[in-house]
């Protein structure tokens, strides 16, 4: 069995990258998004084990300290990280693994795996950007002031991502993003 591909999927807050997953999920049956920790309180929509696996400060920092992330990172107060064994098992047997991650632990996994490919989701202006983080309604006026601010420090990455894929409409977004996929599969 062929190894799937390790996909670093990064965009800041209200790019809309939930979104695009929903639809790549939907046509691409061989898709698997690695479910991460996150100390983060959850939010209404969230379901333990399937958007994320919240736990505590300690628990977070034992496992880090066991390495068992593959990277992890703080963003806005809060500590994420992707589970090592639970990624490296979806790729044995053969699932193309997305992580869906902020910039400094994209920048970890492209160090620590070469071979991923990594994709930067662009927002079509941070205007566009600042009025779909106020629209979704799930964070206080602190939480969007610091999401948007960390936007703007997070654009600079894009640079270091070997694709840019602009959210102009999420469906074309991921069509673009299955045909980025289909030719590193395909050795371009
Ligand atoms: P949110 O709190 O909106 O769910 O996520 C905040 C940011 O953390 C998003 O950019 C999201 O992609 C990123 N994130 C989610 N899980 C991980 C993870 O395991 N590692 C890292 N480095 N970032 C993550």
């Amino acid at each position: 069995m062929k190894k799937g591909k390790l996909v670093v999927y990064t965009g800041c807050s209200g790019v809309g990258k939930g979104t695009i997953m929903k639809e790549l999920l939907k046509r691409n049956a061989n898709i698997r998004l690695s479910v991460s920790c996150t100390t983060r309180k959850p939010r209404p929509e969230d379901i333990e084990g399937v958007t994320y696996y919240f736990v505590s400060k300690e628990e977070f920092r034992a496992t880090a300290e066991q390495d068992g992330f593959l990277e992890y990172a703080q963003f806005c107060d809060n500590y994420y990280g992707t589970p090592k064994a639970a990624v490296d098992k979806m790729l044995r047997k053969g699932y193309d693994v997305f992580l869906e991650i902020e910039v400094d632990g994209g920048m970890q996994v492209m160090y620590k795996r070469p071979d991923c490919i990594s994709i930067f989701i662009t927002p079509p202006s941070m205007e566009e950007l600042e009025k779909r983080l106020r629209g979704r309604g799930t964070e206080d006026e602190e939480t969007i002031i610091k999401r948007l601010e960390r936007a703007v420090d997070e654009m600079k990455f894009e640079r270091y991502y070997k694709y840019s894929v602009l959210n102009d409409n999420p469906e074309r977004a991921a069509k673009e993003i299955l045909s980025i996929l289909e030719a590193e599969k395909n050795g371009k």
